[in-house]
């Protein structure tokens, strides 16, 4: 899978993709990163970028024209199949009418082959996903997440200033995309965040395949392959429920000692353990969750013993 990050901060990603496991995926080839200047697709001496807002009011909004011409040299046209606001289904747009990406005046985080720069990795009829990073954006979450995992191709446009012309939003994306409820000052650190999170979930990606879901947020026990590895899993996937606490040695740290439980070998109590742990840090945290977690009659008693305090 390749992403493609427009920005007017390129040097912003270099440090991004060096470490742990992005940069693992990044040297293996299990996923490409190509990073561009939107400052290159202007043409007046100052590399302007940004406008004043119609209508008056605070600050400046990045315009449209340079962000259509970066988008024309990844092979993004204006596409009427294209229909941002509509269905909460979330499906990669075809890009029947795409042109060989130039990558001009672009940087990558790959070194480019001759071949690469000619575009080769945009072929026609390639599938791409436009994303606008949005604080009014539809909330990223790990769902999503595992979706853009699937993907071919995701180009993630970064905002800056009081954000982009609406037009290309309406033109060219296929979502608006928000990592949280609070305005960052650029959508850079939120295209990090939607990379990071996705690319962990790319096939071969982490060490242990199976790992990410056994993590918060993670799939329901239901659609867990049965493991008989020995380790406890089975019962333990996360199932929208939040990651029970991990502890490693030293057993007594602080003052306070790892669980007796965790120590002594036994998986089925391990298991009970972590599951309660699930649950009650999720009814702490984000009780929100419980509504759509996936729980058996043995976790709704559970919850009702913590909810009673009889499990203190
Ligand atoms: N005026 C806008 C905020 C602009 S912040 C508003 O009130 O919604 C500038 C840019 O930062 C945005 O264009 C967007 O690309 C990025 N950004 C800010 N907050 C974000 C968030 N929560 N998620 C994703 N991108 C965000």
């Amino acid at each position: 899978m390749r992403f493609e990050i427009v920005t007017i901060f390129p040097e912003f990603f270099s440090s991004i993709f060096e470490h742990g496991i992005l940069r693992r995926a990044l040297a293996e080839g299990l996923v490409e990163v190509g990073v561009h200047d939107l400052r290159n697709f202007t043409h007046d001496r100052h590399r302007t970028v940004d406008d004043r807002p119609f209508g008056g009011g605070e600050g400046m909004v990045l315009k449209p024209g340079p962000l259509a011409e970066a988008l024309a040299s990844l092979g993004i046209q204006p596409n009427s199949a294209r229909h941002p606001h509509q269905g909460s289904t979330f499906q990669a747009a075809e890009n029947p009418r795409s042109e060989p990406a130039l990558y001009q005046g672009t940087t990558s985080v790959l070194p480019q082959t001759p071949q690469e720069e000619a575009g080769a990795l945009a072929p026609a009829g390639s599938r791409s996903t436009v994303i606008l990073l949005s604080a009014q954006g539809r909330p990223f979450t790990q769902a999503l997440a595992r979706e853009l995992a699937t993907l071919d191709r995701v180009i993630l446009l970064c905002g800056r200033y009081e954000g982009v012309d609406e037009r290309i939003n309406q033109l060219y994306c296929d979502m608006e995309l928000s990592i949280g409820d609070y305005v960052l000052s650029g959508g850079e650190l939120a295209a990090a965040v939607v990379v990071d999170a996705a690319v962990r979930l790319i096939p071969g990606v982490l060490g242990n395949e199976a790992s990410s879901e056994f993590e918060s947020f993670g799939i329901a026990d239901a659609e867990i392959a049965a493991n008989d590895d020995g380790v406890p899993r089975s019962q333990h996937g996360a199932g929208g429920l939040l990651d029970y606490p991990h502890y490693t040695r030293p057993a007594e740290f602080g003052g306070l000692r790892a669980p007796d439980v965790l120590l002594n070998g036994d998986h089925l109590q391990i298991r009970r353990w972590r599951r309660e742990q699930q649950l009650r840090k999720t009814l702490l945290n984000r009780p929100d969750l419980l509504e759509n977690a996936a729980l058996s009659q043995e976790d709704r008693r559970l919850l009702e013993s913590i909810r009673r305090g009889e499990l203190d």
